[in-house]
């Protein structure tokens, strides 16, 4: 027997229509490309995403045309998510950071027929156009413009895109398995892959999102996405803030603490989501304007580890609780956050701390589990090391082009990360597979060792690698980049490590560089580390 309950496709639209109805007259903040900040807001976003969904329907393309964008986080954009994906289109979010070589290769792969570009982005197009003779269509994210559109033939402008269309605009009924967006992974090695995401998967994520053991989004919260809409959807914000009707505050280009600071002040910002190193410029930042932060309560880091020393001055020096969270591309991205239980409440503040410091748990909707080198699973008690596999609602099942059979391993993805996890389901993070150092048969995690050093003032950067060695195959070296002004020695760098670890972990070596090489989403490269460094303890 069925159950006897309405059922309705979970679609991106159906979000972006709830915010429309119940919370029409919320804020959206969004700092335009030019300078200045635009405030619009839900009901307006809503209406203009239909608007574009009629325009692009107008413009005759195939369901499930790819649409792409090169933006940064701004008010169109936040349109273009809703209006593409709500008209039945697939909405592809390119990162600018790639090289030219990808951007191409993306844009073909993808087979994208419509392009939306920040005036930001106008060269970067400009040079690449003639090598991706698929694109019908490109649209600047701006009012018309005589000087962009001299740089690229046929440039349309978005606010007269938008003119065409209208906000009475019905959309179409789709199944909610329909391909709704598209992002590609940033590989350091090989082609990026494509990573196809669905109507169900979008608001499945986004339901999860909002619970409070996960980003604890709600309606009094006023929410700065850092992290950029190129990146896995900006982890899903926007979704999931029209999910629950949250103040949105994009920060468009201006990316550097300064800035950051400014919005939060400005516009009472109590939760802001981004990458480790942002947040590393936000806090030099805060500290030399003499902001307390006021109105920011939670910050969300994940992308790479977040030191426990970034943790602690947030808590105790701004009373922002850090919510350290864990995911990939493939994942949505939201693969686990770290929330406390109730038994952690009367624990003493040194092991409540402790606790916050990992990569946390996962929500309903994600499994995980770890294998060792034969395959065999490994038990979750907090001391096996093993690679991490996934399996979940908003995970992946194949890459674009690819098959189920070429993408998993019995059903499950292999994350490429090695992990314990404890007998809570806490997640700890130990390395990407390929980066983990194996000493002598035993493994160091690179990501510890970075945690420790990085807490040291006199560096402003540290990375570890497995350098070879002779004897014990591969033994850890630091790559240090002094803080400004700071000269610190070996010895003294080497010092910071003194009892917080077993002495074999110790690195046998420090490095000074400029500044670390990092990919388009800020993942330091360890290859072209290795390749510059691999070889110091040997001869
Ligand atoms: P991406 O698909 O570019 O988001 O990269 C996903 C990878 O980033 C993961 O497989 C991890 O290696 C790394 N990563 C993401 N979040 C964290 C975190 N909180 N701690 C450690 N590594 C992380």
């Amino acid at each position: 027997m069925l159950g006897q309950m309405m059922t309705a496709p979970l679609t991106i639209s159906s979000l972006v229509d709830h915010a429309a109805r119940y919370h029409s007259a919320t804020q959206v903040y969004s700092v335009n490309t030019g300078g200045g900040v635009e405030e619009t807001t839900w009901g307006q976003v809503a209406a203009n995403s239909r608007a574009l969904g009629d325009a692009l329907t107008k413009l005759g393309l195939e369901p499930q045309a790819r649409c792409a964008t090169i933006a940064w986080n701004n008010r169109r954009h936040l349109e273009i998510y809703f209006g593409v994906s709500g008209a039945g289109f697939v909405c592809h979010t390119i990162n600018p950071r790639l090289f030219p070589e990808q951007l191409v290769y993306i844009i073909n792969h993808a087979e994208d027929k419509v392009l939306f570009i920040d005036k930001t982005f106008v060269p970067l197009l400009a040079a690449i156009r003639d090598k991706c003779p698929g694109l019908e269509h490109i649209v600047l994210m701006d009012d018309r413009d005589d000087q962009a559109a001299a740089a690229i033939d046929g440039l349309k402008s978005y606010d007269d895109l938008l003119t065409g269309g209208s906000s009475d605009f019905e959309w179409p009924e789709l199944d909610e398995n329909t391909a709704s967006s598209l992002c590609y992974t940033s590989g350091t090695t090989g082609n990026p892959k494509g990573v196809l995401y669905s109507h169900r998967s979008t608001v499945l994520h986004s339901l999860m999102a909002c619970v409070p053991d996960s980003l604890d989004l709600s309606a009094t919260d006023t929410v700065l996405p850092v992290v950029p809409m190129f990146h896995v959807n900006a982890w899903g914000t926007p979704y999931a803030c029209a999910l629950v009707g949250a103040q949105m505050v994009l920060p468009g280009p201006g990316l550097d603490g300064a800035s950051l600071v400014g919005l939060i002040d400005t516009y009472k910002v109590n939760c802001a989501l981004g990458v480790p190193t942002i947040w590393l410029g936000l806090l030099n930042e805060a500290e030399k304007l003499g902001s307390s932060l006021d109105s920011l309560k939670r910050t969300v880091v994940g992308g790479s580890a977040c030191p426990p020393s970034m943790i602690h001055a947030f808590r105790e020096k701004y009373g922002v609780e850090t919510v350290h969270a864990w995911g990939m591309t493939e994942m949505s991205p939201l693969g686990s956050s770290n929330k406390p239980l109730a038994k952690h409440k009367n624990m003493a503040e040194a092991d409540q701390h402790k606790i916050r410091e990992n990569q946390g748990r996962p929500p309903w909707g994600v499994e995980l589990k770890i294998l060792g080198d034969e395959g065999q699973t490994l038990p979750h008690d907090g001391e096996a090391q093993g690679e991490l596999h996934v399996r979940g609602h908003w995970i992946l099942d194949s890459y674009l082009g690819k098959t189920p059979d070429e993408t998993l391993t019995n059903g499950w993805f292999d994350t490429g990360d090695v992990a314990s996890i404890d007998v809570d389901g806490y997640l700890y993070i130990k390395d990407r597979s390929k980066d983990i150092i194996k000493s002598g048969g035993e493994w160091i995690s690179s990501v510890d060792l970075e945690n420790i050093a990085i807490a040291h003032p006199a560096l402003a950067d540290a990375a570890v690698i497995g350098a070879r060695h002779e004897k014990w195959d591969e033994r850890p070296v630091l790559v240090a980049v002094a803080a400004d002004g700071a000269t610190p020695s070996e010895a003294e760098v080497l010092g910071i490590f003194d009892g917080k670890i077993a002495k074999w972990q110790v690195p046998d070596k420090v490095v000074f560089t400029d500044v670390l090489p990092r990919n388009a989403t800020g993942k330091v490269l360890k290859r072209d580390l290795r390749d510059q460094f691999g070889d110091v303890l040997i001869g």
